[in-house]
């Protein structure tokens, strides 16, 4: 049985630019109902260090402009019904200054696995007792045990397992087979464990497996595709979309584009060797079809399909990518999901609550 898990990265514009409410609180009202026609679960990834800025905002200016109190009653309204909300954390906010249009953000905190223990002790810290003290009280069997890392900067990632593991955090999604940056913030995910099965980490590299290790790793579904399998609507929205709202400040340019980062390339020799190479294709439920998903899954379905182990088919999406367009084009995929729950069901990661926690009764 497969275990469809949709996370949303809740934020705003990648460089500190646009308005909470029409990013993050619209699109999302907009998901949550869609999800309930169909009994499908959203596991909302909220990125504390923006939320928090926005309640500072709040506190000092008097007004709430950047709809704090919104963002809050929209995540307990989620938990409330039966939706998750887990974290998540783009460090540079924290400590983010207003210009007067826009969120200016602390490069120096922008590659989340460049920061030390402390910084990240701290950070996680913050996060989780953030996200627990507003959601317990809607249900106090509510527990932030999962995590993912601003532009999926966690590996080698020792510092960044010794403080979610410090902090009470089983589970880190952020990892992607194939996925490769090089920038700012640069990875190579091509030798992870797996695109599916989880696995517990290694205590220096979330990409290998130890089985004494006690943070697991749920990686983000992914194949490794040739470029056409990219296409669709809402991979060009998101180009036009990154476009507009640039990282000026980040000189590869590198953080916000639909396609793979080598796509950029525009000589002849380039294009074709981008044609003939493969790359990192992750089930984004915003930006691919719900016929490419359906394929992902029914793909994801073959290889597996002979255990009997509860598997996690791990999405992603962003909330300011929720646009109609989006919405019609995934409908197909809930309504295959919801119509086939024999060999499919729709869950959060509270359904692998026990297995990530029991980690203590593991033989050294
Ligand atoms: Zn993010």
């Amino acid at each position: 049985m497969l275990n469809v898990i949709f996370t949303l990265d809740y934020e705003i514009h990648g460089n500190g630019e646009g308005c909470p409410h029409e990013l993050m609180v619209e699109p999302t009202e907009r998901l949550l109902r869609l999800f309930d026609e169909y009994g499908a679960k959203l596991t909302i990834m909220a990125d504390i260090a923006e939320i928090l800025k926005f309640k500072e905002f709040a506190n000092q200016n008097g007004r709430d402009d950047y709809h704090y109190r919104d963002i809050v009653t929209q995540l307990q309204g989620a938990v409330r019904g039966g939706h998750d909300v887990q974290l998540h954390i783009h460090a540079s906010y924290f400590n983010a200054r207003h210009d007067g249009q826009r969120w200016v953000q602390d490069w120096s905190e922008y590659d989340f696995v460049g920061l030390s223990f402390e910084r990240l002790d701290e950070i996680v810290r913050i996060g989780k007792t953030e996200l627990e003290s507003f959601l317990q009280p809607v249900n106090p069997d509510y527990r932030c045990f999962v995590f993912r890392a601003a532009n999926w900067s966690v590996n080698p990632g020792r510092n960044v397992i010794k403080a979610l593991l410090n902090n009470g955090i089983r589970v880190d999604t952020s990892i992607f087979k194939y996925g490769r940056r090089k920038g700012i913030v640069s990875f190579d995910y091509s030798a992870a464990e797996s695109e599916l099965v989880p696995w517990r980490v290694r205590e220096d590299d979330l990409c290998s497996r130890d089985d004494r290790g006690r943070l697991w790793e749920f990686p983000i579904y992914c194949e490794n595709r040739w470029i056409g399998a990219f296409l669709s609507p809402n991979r060009l929205y998101r180009v036009a979309q990154s476009r507009r709202h640039r990282i000026s400040e980040n000189p590869s340019g590198s953080a916000a584009n639909g396609f793979p980062d080598s796509a950029k390339k525009t000589g002849l020799l380039d294009k074709l060797s981008l044609a003939a190479k493969k790359h990192a294709w992750k089930a984004d439920f915003n930006q691919c079809t719900g016929r490419q998903l359906i394929g992902a899954l029914r793909r994801a379905e073959q290889r597996y399909s002979n255990g009997s182990d509860n598997l996690p088919f791990v999405l992603i999406g962003h909330s300011k990518l929720f646009n109609r367009v989006n919405e019609n084009s995934l409908r197909p995929f809930l309504e295959y999901v919801a119509s086939h729950n024999h060999r499919f069901e729709f869950g959060t990661f509270g359904a692998f609550e026990n297995q990530v926690g029991g980690s203590q009764s593991v033989v050294v």
